[in-house]
């Protein structure tokens, strides 16, 4: 499932060869047929993505809404355009570029007050200069739901997905199970920092990698597959050597280190 750092990167990457430049636009599978033709020879002004939701304006009044979901791709194309392979839902020719769409959950045309209301439903998206954490913050103190669940409730945190929310928590030590409430204000700081400064990494170089370079005793951009992540699918703690341990939490497979995220007692009252 592409992660919130996949569909900024997209939308820079969509702003960089097609912004400003008129655009064909037509559906070679034909299930976008009609939208595709209310978009043809419009010119692209601009792409923004909020999480994992993508938002394309070509000035027509509608603005173009993808959710890629979890097999969706929105991928570069060879230019000049060559026959699609596959079922191509969307396809984007620029100047000297080529963007084919293909299996997203959502590829519609909404209004801009729907466009508001997709985006309302979201939580803040750490990627967004105009992001409020506070929202976030806010939303978790009142819930007892693990912290497992509420970071990949879209509507909470805008972006984290499954890969992610396993990261952070084993790097800010926290247990998954803990219920939301109980994450104290210095931790929330630490989870949204993290979450930040690791989606950046993720947006800037189009993979997740969550370890320090320091750790695995070499630059991000010469990491192995294997070195790349902390706890996500692995079977013992880079840290500790520990077993790590598999849950699920939230409907999806958790990863966690019993002993790097001790479950935290309780304090009795007095
Ligand atoms: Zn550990």
């Amino acid at each position: 499932m592409p992660e919130g750092h996949t569909i900024h990167r997209l939308a820079r990457q969509l702003d960089e060869t097609l912004a400003g430049r008129l655009v064909h636009a037509d559906s070679p599978q034909g299930r976008f047929a009609e939208g595709a033709q209310l978009l043809d020879g419009a010119t692209f002004e601009r792409a923004d993505a909020w999480g994992k939701y993508l938002f394309c304006d070509l000035g027509v009044g509608e603005v173009l809404h993808v959710h890629l979901g979890l097999i969706g791709k929105f991928r570069r194309r060879e230019f000049p355009p060559v026959e699609p392979t596959g079922a191509v839902r969307l396809r984007l020719v620029g100047e000297d570029s080529t963007w084919d769409l293909s299996g997203p959950t959502r590829c519609e045309l909404v209004d801009p007050g729907e466009q508001e209301r997709i985006v309302a439903r979201l939580g803040p998206d750490p990627l967004r200069r105009d992001a409020r954490p506070e929202r976030a913050r806010e939303r978790l103190a009142r819930t007892e739901r693990p912290i497992a669940a509420t970071l990949l409730d879209q509507s909470i945190v805008a972006g984290i997905g499954n890969v992610y929310r396993a990261e952070l928590l084993f790097l800010c030590g926290i247990h998954p199970a803990r219920p939301s409430s109980a994450i104290t204000d210095v931790e929330f700081e630490e989870l949204w920092a993290q979450t930040v400064r690791l989606l950046r990494i993720g947006e800037r170089s189009g993979r997740i990698t969550t370890t320090d370079p320091d750790e695995i005793g070499r630059p991000r951009h010469r990491m192995r597959r294997e070195d790349r992540l902390y706890v996500y699918h692995r079977e013992h703690c880079r840290r500790c050597g520990s077993d790590l341990r598999t849950d699920r939490i939230g409907g999806r497979p958790i990863t966690h280190c019993p002993t790097c995220q001790p479950r935290r007692r309780v304090r009795s009252r007095r």
